[in-house]
């Protein structure tokens, strides 16, 4: 059966030039980096050039790049390690639609006397900055806010929000995992401090990210140990990982303008196609501030698991818009901040594609969904009752 992969912000393929660059490190180049013999010394100059190409990237020095194991560990590390550096400070400001990576971290910090305040989004998933601005108080340590939501693709101006936030003197932390390699980042025309990125996203393997720390930003490691990364998080680096992150770093900035260009075309032909096919079919997010690759649609009156489910049937992999919370589904807090109507907050699917897709991918989306949706339809009692209340 035929496989039509669009569930790239979950996760991406392995690249096979990554996999390539990757392979001699398992089995021949096994050497310990922090070794003093030669045979370690190799492997930490192949790290040496991974972390040149990471910053190649994002346009920032390799002594600002620290490897870590994931997203996740670099937001838990930055917020974390800042709270740490400046402890007369306990608050922290970020967002409603942030990643469970921010968001559950607050909550349990908020559990630890921490105050936290959580500026809310329009319907378009857009932040107030004047909000952002009067949240700051000298007693916020660290503001966090996502470069771009891996739901909608919403982008927040999180270059105009970390001038706010250095008028204001707090840490500006960027979780950039759903930005980087998908829209051209310039670490040396901005002030964020802070900015996360995590390999999966970008055709790496999962299991490595990497957290830039501007030169002179207070930091406390999160994870303590040994002296690698310049004291910055102890533990043996994961070298082919670290090597395939470096690798796909390289190959994200040979296909930036594929992304813009080709990727694009690809994901608004997808979404015009299925908005003018499907009645009752809604974006999620703006329409412009957003990523190339991402489409969030809602379709009114169904489920969104019932979609996926027959899309898979069909071999077509994307996600829905719902969290399955005690046993019932409910729509995710992105749609939710956004104040989507329960009517199409359920039945919410996002489409996220990369460079791998193809025009024979598009179409065959096209062809598949709208007869899974009216199926669904037809055995919808909210469908049902929407058309006798719009006939009565
Ligand atoms: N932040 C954002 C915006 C994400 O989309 C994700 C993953 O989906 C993460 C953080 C966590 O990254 P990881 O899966 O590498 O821990």
């Amino acid at each position: 059966m035929k496989t039509v992969y669009v569930d790239n912000n979950a996760t991406t393929r392995v690249d096979p030039e990554v996999f390539r660059e990757m392979e001699p490190y398992f089995c021949d180049l096994y050497g310990n980096p922090s070794s003093m013999h030669k045979f370690g010394g190799q492997v930490a100059g192949a790290v040496k050039r991974a972390r040149q190409q990471v910053a190649t990237l994002i346009g920032a020095d390799p002594s600002e790049i620290v490897f870590t194991s994931c997203g996740t560990e670099s937001d838990n590390a930055a917020i974390w390690g800042t709270l740490h550096s400046y402890p007369q400070k306990h608050h922290i400001v970020t967002t409603r639609v942030e990643h469970p990576a921010v968001l559950t971290l607050c909550n349990h910090l908020m559990k630890q006397g921490y105050s936290v305040t959580e500026l809310p989004v329009n319907h378009e998933g857009l932040l107030d900055l004047d909000q952002l601005r009067d949240a700051i108080t000298p007693y916020t340590a660290v503001v966090s806010v996502m470069w771009a939501n891996n739901e909608t693709g919403v982008i927040f101006p999180v270059e105009e929000i970390a001038e706010i936030v250095q008028e204001k003197g707090s840490v500006f932390h960027c979780d950039a995992v759903q930005a980087v390699g998908k829209i051209p980042i310039n670490m040396r025309k901005n002030r964020i401090d802070m900015l996360s990125l995590s390999g999966h996203k970008l055709h790496a393997p999962k299991g490595v990210g990497a957290l830039y720390i501007r030169k002179g930003t207070r930091f406390t490691p999160f994870f303590i140990g040994g002296h690698q990364e310049h004291n910055r998080r102890g533990g043996t680096e994961s070298v082919p990982s670290i090597i395939g992150l470096g690798k796909a770093c390289e190959l994200a900035m040979d296909h930036m303008d594929e992304e813009k260009t080709r990727v694009k075309a690809q994901r608004d032909r997808l979404e015009a196609g299925l908005l003018a096919k499907i009645p009752n079919a809604l974006l999620n997010g703006h329409r412009e501030h957003r990523l190339p690759n991402t489409s969030s649609l809602s379709f009114e009156y169904i489920e969104g698991e019932g979609i996926l489910l027959l899309m898979s049937r069909e071999g077509i992999a994307a996600s829905s818009g719902s969290a399955c919370t005690s046993g019932s589904l409910e729509p995710s807090h992105v749609l939710r901040a956004m104040g989507v109507p329960f009517t199409g907050a359920h039945g919410s699917i996002r489409f996220s594609l990369s460079r791998f897709n193809t025009d024979e991918d598009v179409d065959y989306i096209l062809e598949k969904i709208p007869p899974i949706i009216s199926r669904l339809r037809e055995l919808s009692p909210f469908w049902k009752r929407r058309d006798r209340s719009a006939v009565l």
